[in-house]
């Protein structure tokens, strides 16, 4: 069998790469070191405009910086013949001859208008998908939140209609979120404030303002069933993508509405008792002290009748007395006497206790008055050996109610000679203050311990450890001397260490009396 034989068409090399070239869907253009253009591939005309003929032995018409051939691919946007913008891929690669000589660069162009649109497309996308996703998450946030709130929650527009609102709404008022939405807020308003609502309404939009809670009106709700409870509601503008909205919260405050009521009444009732058990004190106090005073007087008379006729028997005028005689008369009068202080003592508490205390303001020399004091203890403060000294000179007159003043120093110096040991001093000093006159009465006796030196200002208050084997007392003198020494305007006062000695202080103001502070 013969062999067929197809001759194979004879192809010139440079031919046959023309062919190839123009075959490319790339663009192709190849220039020269000064950047001529050299060689445009059919696919360079397509793309860009410029026929070969056109272009060949000028200049590279477009405007790009020639990539290094080594960079590999860069994305560029180009301008073509008319005008119109595409984007390319572009790949430069040194182009040398046989020899090795380097001629210029080969620059090959993809088209990428297409896929640049679509991965731009992409990311657009991608974004507005990532935006929706985090649009939902805030929604959702919002959603959770606007639920999780203890109070009813509502969003109203410009016309008070209900655009949105939380369960807690819905519970509260009994109606469903369909019956709301929509509706105007009056609808969970009493009927008789409706008018009224709108009209607050209206006026809010023209200075809308945050409330906050519990500021202005206490107002009321009104349910689906009809019954209505008092709520506090708080405002605040929101300035919404569909206008200027106001959001309000709302609380229902019945149970402690019910709660203030009941402790509003019980207030009042103890108030009531308070003051119904005030009154029985006060007049139990004013019966007391009535009752001490008149009790007081009826006694002394006989005391005074008592005293007066023991002394007179230990006078002997009415017949001699033996020793045993003498020592029981001496008995009734030194008992008798004790029952006279504490009588004196329990009608000058009752007096001052009933506020009938009355001070008669004289003007006098402290001077004098002390020495009268003086004069008076001597007696006692010798029989037990101790000294005494005063140093109350250069003093102004005071004023004050002279028979009390005296009487104050008295229960001080008569407490500074009980309380301190036979042989010790006693010492009464006067000193000029800003506006008061100090006179201070102090002993080197058993003293006061440091928890026990207010208490002994309190009635029938004494000191068991130091005034033991003293009890002669009647635990009222302190107590007395304050309300004395406060009635004049002044402060009474004690200093005292134990087994060293006390400072009794009391302070008579100068002008209080002239001010009318007194
Ligand atoms: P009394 O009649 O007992 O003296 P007071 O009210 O005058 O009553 O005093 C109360 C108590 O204060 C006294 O019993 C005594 O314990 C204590 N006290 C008063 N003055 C002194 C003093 N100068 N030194 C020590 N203790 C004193």
């Amino acid at each position: 069998m013969a062999k067929i034989v197809v001759p194979m068409p004879a192809l010139h090399p440079a031919e046959f790469l023309r062919a190839l070239l123009d075959a490319s869907p790339n663009a192709i253009i190849a220039v020269d070191g000064e950047g001529t253009v050299q060689l445009w591939n059919r696919a360079a005309e397509a793309m860009l405009g410029w026929s070969e003929s056109e272009i060949r032995g000028r200049p590279l018409p477009l405007d790009v910086q020639l990539p290094k051939p080594s960079s590999g691919e860069t994305e560029i946007r180009i301008a073509r013949k008319d005008g119109v913008s595409i984007d390319a891929d572009l790949r430069a690669t040194p182009w040398s001859d046989a020899q090795g000589n380097r001629r210029g660069t080969l620059l090959i162009l993809a088209d990428a208008t297409d896929q640049h649109r679509i991965q731009r497309e992409l990311v657009e996308l991608t974004h507005q998908e990532q935006k929706a996703r985090s649009e939902a998450r805030l929604e959702r946030r919002f959603r959770e939140l606007l639920e999780a709130a203890p109070d009813a929650i509502l969003e109203v527009d410009r016309e008070g209609r209900i655009v949105l609102l939380n369960r807690v709404a819905e519970k509260m008022f009994g109606y469903s979120r369909e019956e709301l939405l929509g509706g105007t807020v009056e609808l969970l308003i009493p009927e008789h404030l409706r008018a009224r609502h709108a009209d607050y309404r209206i006026q809010y939009w023209h200075s809308p303002a945050t409330r906050p809670m519990g500021i202005g009106l206490a107002l009321q709700g009104k349910r689906k069933d009809g019954s209505q409870f008092p709520v506090e509601i708080s405002l605040s503008p929101v300035d919404s993508e569909e206008g200027l909205r106001v959001t309000a919260i709302i609380r229902d405050i019945s149970e402690r509405t019910q709660a203030e009521d009941r402790l509003r009444a019980i207030r009042e009732e103890y108030t009531h008792e308070l003051e119904e058990r005030n009154r029985l004190i006060e007049r139990a106090n004013r019966l007391k002290s009535e009752f001490l005073a008149s009790m007081s007087h009826e006694l002394r008379t006989p005391l005074h009748t008592i005293i007066g006729f023991s002394e007179l028997l230990t006078e002997e005028l009415e017949g001699v007395l033996d020793e045993r005689q003498k020592r029981f008369f001496g008995h009734i009068q030194k008992d008798s006497q004790h029952l006279l202080e504490l009588i004196n003592d329990l009608l000058d508490l009752s007096k001052i206790e009933a506020g009938k205390l009355q001070l008669r303001r004289e003007v006098f020399d402290a001077r004098a008055a002390v020495e009268e004091v003086l004069t008076s203890i001597r007696p006692l403060v010798q029989a037990k050996s101790q000294s005494i000294t005063a140093a109350v000179d250069d003093l102004p007159a005071l004023e004050a109610d002279r028979t009390r003043f005296k009487q104050i120093l008295l229960n001080l110096l008569s407490n500074a000679v009980k309380f301190t040991p036979d042989g010790g001093s006693i010492t009464i000093e006067g000193a000029l203050l800003d506006e008061a006159v100090e006179f201070s009465v102090s002993d080197t006796g058993v003293g006061i311990p440091k928890e026990e030196q207010e208490l002994v200002f309190d009635k029938f208050y004494q000191v068991g450890q130091t005034s033991k084997g003293v009890r002669e007392g009647t635990g009222l003198g302190l107590a007395i001397t304050r309300h004395l020494v406060a009635e004049h305007g002044g402060k009474l006062s004690v200093a005292s260490q134990v087994g060293r000695g006390s400072r009794f202080s009391f302070t008579i103001p100068l002008s209080a009396f002239k001010a009318g502070k007194v």
